[in-house]
């Protein structure tokens, strides 16, 4: 989608801090970081949001979450790390392109 943040991002229209790319997904760092590290891992296909899943993306989701590990290692995060996916207005999704986040370091707040 032309108009899309992150796929711009994904095809390189839209510069971006880039720490890992395949043929299936690209992950940069949060232009505003609410963590130590703080991560963006987006679909190279445009995917709005976990709404729109279907059984043709299981082999890509199952291929996301077990990249997360490797992610958060290469990040240093070897205590731990937290992923989120915001979805939809009431999840205080903003942008319209699957993305989980990746986050972790000193500073990350509790969650309760
Ligand atoms: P959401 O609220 O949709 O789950 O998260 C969107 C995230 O994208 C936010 O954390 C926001 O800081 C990040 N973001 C928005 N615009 C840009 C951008 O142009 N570049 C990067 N790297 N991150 C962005
Ligand atoms: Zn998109």
């Amino acid at each position: 989608m032309s108009d899309c943040l992150f796929c711009n991002i994904s095809q390189g229209n839209i510069p971006s801090d880039i720490v890992y790319e395949d043929d299936q997904v690209v992950v940069f760092k949060d232009i505003y970081p609410k963590a130590d590290v703080h991560l963006l891992m987006i679909s190279r296909q445009h995917i709005g949001s976990l709404n729109e899943l279907d059984k043709s993306h299981d082999e890509l989701i199952c291929h996301m979450m077990r990249l997360l590990s490797k992610l958060a290692k290469d990040q240093g995060l070897d205590n731990g790390f937290r992923t989120i996916i915001n979805t939809g207005p009431g999840g205080g999704q903003e942008v319209y392109h699957l993305h989980m986040h990746i986050l972790g370091g000193d500073s990350l707040p509790g969650f309760a």
